[in-house]
């Protein structure tokens, strides 16, 4: 018994026993990781970075765990004014935002805050305030551990959607190595969220400065809980816990007219509040949902861990309230965390979107 266990890896603290993480600090040692799990006899193991969007299984995981603990920035200037930041996936994506922020790089602004890894952004294309990586991702590089190959993944090659990517399509086969995001000198990109264009005082479509927007986003998460503080109440959570449930235009109507907000996605698909529809089945912000799962007392679409929980209870929990959204307003609601651990090499997995009958 070595003592790790996938609660010391993740921001909700749960999930079991596992051996001694591999950590890579150095990308030079890459080829040695991978020989590493394949000496074991595994074809993959589980990658993680922060753990902020996983719901680890409480029997921890039999195989290989592998964190990408890299960091660095390495910046070029184009004759175009635009310039290539690639960064190690090990680097926390709250650091890229501020080295942007003050470079007066914009394109990022408003990922200021998330937590996690620049590695994992693109796993399910890392967005918010209307902003995602996929916006100013060039291409990056990843391990194929179906070829055993390194690849040079250009944007589109990721299918980057709306919380969206191949590497969701396929988890476990790719992992992310660099990612190179294209920034450009100036104002922030064109402010799309409504609700922060009015924060800060412009028309959506509007260009602050880059630290303008950063600041109104983080101050706009602090007040919502959406920063990750490892001492506050809401400590031990994974963001939303629900990705916001595409409507058709006459549902969008419908719910816009009931209060709902609905608001367009990247892809040009109107979302429902999966917050507001959460709320509406009596999920509101500070309740208690079950044995150590809460509502955050900022937002019901985050709820947060305390004694007692299990990833089994929160797995369930999220079944509960999708099959409760379900009943009461006929929308589905997909869980955005991904459930990983389990067998060796095994695949993580999609957390089930509604109750088992
Ligand atoms: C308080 C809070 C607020 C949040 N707000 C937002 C938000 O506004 N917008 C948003 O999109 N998300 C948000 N999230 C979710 C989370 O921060 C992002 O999804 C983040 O990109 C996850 O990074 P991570 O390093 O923690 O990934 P992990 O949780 O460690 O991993 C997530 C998935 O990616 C895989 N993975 C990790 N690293 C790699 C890699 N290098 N290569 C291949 N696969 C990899 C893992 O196997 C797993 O399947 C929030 C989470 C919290 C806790």
């Amino acid at each position: 018994m070595t003592g790790n266990t996938l609660a010391d890896l993740t921001t909700l603290r749960l999930g079991g026993p596992i051996a001694e993480p591999l950590r890579l600090h150095d990308p030079g040692h890459w080829p040695e990781l991978v020989r590493t799990v394949h000496h074991r006899g595994e074809r993959r193991p589980l990658v993680l970075g922060h753990g902020s969007n996983v719901i680890a299984a409480d029997a921890g995981h039999a195989g290989t765990v592998a964190v990408l603990d890299t960091r660095g920035i390495t910046a070029e200037e184009r004759d175009d004014g635009t310039v290539l930041a690639t960064v190690q996936a090990g680097h926390p994506l709250a650091d890229l935002t501020a080295w942007a922020a003050a470079e007066r790089l914009a394109g990022i602004e408003c990922l200021a805050g998330v937590p996690g890894t620049v590695g994992a952004a693109p796993v399910q294309n890392t967005g918010a305030y209307g902003q995602q990586l996929s916006d100013v991702l060039d291409h990056l590089t990843a391990w194929d551990w179906d070829t055993g190959l390194l690849r040079t993944l250009p944007a589109r090659a990721c299918r980057l959607r709306h919380r969206h990517s191949r590497f969701k399509d396929d988890p476990g086969r790719w992992t992310v190595l660099t990612v190179t995001v294209r920034l450009t000198r100036g104002p922030a990109a064109p402010v799309a969220h409504r609700p922060l264009a009015e924060e800060l005082g412009v028309r959506p479509g509007g260009r602050p400065p880059v630290a303008e927007v950063t600041r109104a986003v983080l101050a706009d998460r602090r007040r919502r809980g959406l920063l990750l503080d490892p001492h506050g109440h809401d400590a031990r959570q994974v963001g939303s816990v629900f990705l916001n449930p595409p409507v058709t235009a006459a549902a969008a109507a419908r719910w816009s007219a009931a209060g709902c907000p609905v608001r367009p996605d990247s892809d040009g698909r109107l979302r429902a509040s999966a917050g507001w529809l959460l709320e509406r089945v009596g999920c509101r912000p500070g309740h208690r949902i079950a044995e150590g799962i809460r509502c955050s007392p900022h937002r019901a679409l985050t709820l947060t861990a305390h004694d007692g929980a299990t990833a089994s209870g929160f797995t369930r929990v999220l079944a509960d309230l999708a099959a409760r959204v379900e009943a009461a307003t006929g929308v589905v609601l997909h869980p955005e965390p991904v459930a990983v651990g389990g067998a060796p090499g095994g695949r993580p997995g999609t957390v089930a979107a509604r109750r088992a009958h």
